[in-house]
């Protein structure tokens, strides 16, 4: 394994980002997390869109959306997890290592986890916001 070559690459910065992150983070594999940006959300995913989440365990008066997602990003980060706020925008699967463009960056992977979760349908009615 070169040095150039990263163990894990995640994309996507969501619950289920920074859960991956943190459990890889955990066991040495040094991930590599690009945040997400404009394209399938924002960095945080879609919680940081919401207000009080009610049905967290471990809040029992509740949190906001964009709180707990900070909660999680410091926790993956503590562990050494490294983010770029970028999206990615091409993945090469059929040769190892992968390969992942990103907006400014393109790195090589051993492995992969991808964590882009999904958006909102919106139904766009008066009082939707
Ligand atoms: C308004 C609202 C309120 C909600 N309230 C609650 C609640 O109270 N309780 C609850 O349990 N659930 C709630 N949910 C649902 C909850 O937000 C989702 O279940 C959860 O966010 C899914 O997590 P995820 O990590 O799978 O994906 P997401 O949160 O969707 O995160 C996806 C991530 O991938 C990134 N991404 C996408 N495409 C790319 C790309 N090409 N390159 C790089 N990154 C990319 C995005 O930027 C984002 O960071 C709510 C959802 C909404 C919209």
């Amino acid at each position: 394994m070169t040095d150039d070559v990263k163990r894990l690459v995640i994309i996507g910065s969501g619950p289920a980002g920074h859960t991956a992150a943190l459990y890889a983070a955990r066991a040495n594999l040094q991930p590599f997390m690009y945040e997400g940006y404009v394209v399938g959300g924002s960095a945080g995913g879609q919680l940081v869109t919401t207000t009080d989440v009610e049905n967290y365990p471990g809040f029992p008066e509740g949190i906001t959306g964009p709180e707990l997602m900070q909660l999680f990003r410091k926790q993956a980060a503590r562990f050494g997890t490294e983010m770029v706020g970028e999206d990615v925008h091409e993945v090469d699967f059929s040769k190892r290592p992968f390969t992942i463009k990103g907006d400014k960056t393109e790195v090589k992977a051993h492995s992969v986890i991808i964590s882009t979760g999904a958006t909102a349908k919106r139904m766009h009615v008066p009082s939707e916001e």
